[in-house]
C-alpha cells in the first residue's frame, strides 16, 4: 500500500474499527506466534481498554513456545493458550498479525462471527472483516493509541505501560527508521500518562538470563560475512539451546548484533526450531539500507514482515536457506542499481 492510499483510507478504517469495538460486548483478542514486545503490549493494551469500557475480553495466544521471559513482568496472568469454549461467540480482534496464518489457529478465526484486524505491516493481507492497517505506524501500539482516542479511552498508567513496551521494542528503542515525530510524541504522551520508562527498560532490556548471553556468544562466534561483507550470517542449532539451558524465545534480538557490522546491508539469522511439527528452520532478516526490502526475500519462503525486518519458516537446509537469501539479495541490489 502506498502512503497516499494509507492516508486516504485510514480515517475511514479507524472509524469502522472503533464502531465495531463499541457495538460488541464479547471479544477474543489474539496476536502472532513467537510474540514480541509490540504483540504482547498491543494484546494487553486493547484488552485493558475494552475491559475499561465494560466489555468481556479473553486474551488468547495459540499454544506454542513459552512467552519470552523479558515480558514475564507484564500482567498477562489470564492469557489463555487454548481457544476458550465460547470462542465462536466472540468477536475476534487480531493485533500485529500480518496474515491469518500468523495467528496460528485458523479454525478459531474461521469460526469468529466477526474479525477485526489491527496492524502496521505493509504486507498485511487484510484478512479481517474490518481492517485497520497503518504501514506508516512504527508499531501496532501506535495504531492502537489512535483507536483509543477515537473511542474516548483516556490513557492511564496501566494502559500507557503496554503501549510504551510496544513502541520502544518495535522502534529499537527509537533508533530504527520507523521512528517518526509521531512515535516520539507518543512516547512523551505515554510518559506523561504515567509509564515508568526506566522500570520498563530494566525489565525488558536488563533482566536477561545468563543463558541468553551464552547463546549470543555462539551467534557471534559463528558469524560469517558474504558478498564482501554486505551480508552477515549466523545460526543456532537445537543443541545450542539445550547446551546453555536456553528456551527458544531467548534468541529474540540476537540478530541485531549482526547488523552492527560496518558495511553490512543484510543480516541473516537462522535457527533450528524446537516445536513438534514445526518447520525445521526459522529465519530472521534485517536490512540496514532503505533500498533493500527484506520482506520480499522472506516471501520466497512464504514468510513476510516489514521492509527492514522480516522472517520466515522453512524446511530447507541451512545452506539452502542462505543461498536463497543471498540470491534474493543480489537480485534486489542489481535491480535497485540499474
Ligand atoms: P523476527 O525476525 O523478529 O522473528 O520478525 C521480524 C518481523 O518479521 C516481524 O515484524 C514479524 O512480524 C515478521 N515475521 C517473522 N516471522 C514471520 C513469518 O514466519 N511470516 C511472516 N509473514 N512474517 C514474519
Ligand atoms: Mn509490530
Amino acid at each position: 500500500m502506498t502512503p497516499a492510499t494509507a492516508s486516504m483510507t485510514e480515517p475511514i478504517d479507524l472509524k469502522a474499527i472503533a464502531d465495531a469495538l463499541r457495538e460488541h460486548d464479547r471479544f477474543l483478542v489474539v496476536t502472532h506466534e513467537n510474540p514480541d514486545g509490540d504483540a504482547l503490549g498491543s494484546l494487553l493494551a486493547i484488552t485493558l481498554a475494552l475491559r475499561g469500557l465494560g466489555k468481556d475480553v479473553v486474551m488468547y495466544l495459540a499454544a506454542g513456545a513459552p512467552l519470552p521471559r523479558e515480558y514475564g513482568f507484564m500482567p498477562l496472568e489470564d492469557l489463555v493458550r487454548e481457544a476458550p469454549a465460547d470462542a465462536a461467540e466472540r468477536v475476534l480482534v487480531a493485533v500485529d498479525c500480518a496474515s491469518e496464518h500468523r495467528i496460528g489457529d485458523g479454525e478459531t478465526l474461521a469460526r469468529a462471527p466477526l474479525s477485526l484486524d489491527i496492524d502496521h505491516h505493509h504486507d498485511n493481507t487484510r484478512f479481517g472483516d474490518v481492517n485497520l492497517v497503518v504501514p506508516d505506524a512504527s508499531s501496532t501500539g501506535e495504531v492502537l493509541r489512535d483507536v483509543f482516542a477515537e473511542l474516548g479511552v483516556a490513557l492511564t498508567p496501566e494502559l500507557a505501560e503496554p503501549l510504551y513496551i510496544a513502541l520502544v521494542t518495535d522502534t529499537g528503542r527509537f533508533q530504527y527508521s520507523n521512528t517518526t515525530p509521531k512515535s516520539l510524541r507518543l512516547a512523551a504522551e505515554l510518559v506523561e500518562a504515567g509509564a515508568d520508562i526506566h522500570a520498563i527498560f530494566k525489565r525488558v532490556y536488563e533482566s536477561v538470563d545468563i543463558a541468553k548471553l551464552k547463546l549470543l556468544a555462539r551467534v557471534l562466534e559463528r558469524a560469517e560475512v558474504l558478498e564482501g561483507g554486505r551480508i552477515v550470517v549466523s545460526h543456532l542449532l537445537r543443541s545450542d539451546f539445550t547446551d546453555v539451558g536456553a528456551s527458544e524465545p531467548y534468541s529474540e534480538g540476537l540478530i541485531d548484533y549482526l547488523r552492527e557490522v560496518e558495511g553490512a546491508e543484510l543480516a541473516v539469522f537462522v535457527r533450528e526450531q524446537m516445536g513438534n511439527g514445526a518447520h525445521g528452520h526459522k529465519g530472521s532478516l534485517r536490512s540496514s539500507i532503505d533500498e533493500l526490502d527484506v520482506s520480499a526475500i522472506a516471501r520466497r519462503f512464504g514468510g513476510g514482515g516489514h521492509r527492514q525486518a522480516a522472517g520466515f519458516s522453512s524446511d530447507d537446509t541451512l545452506a539452502e536457506i542462505v543461498e536463497t537469501v543471498r540470491l534474493g539479495f543480489l537480485e534486489q541490489r542489481a535491480a535497485t542499481r540499474a
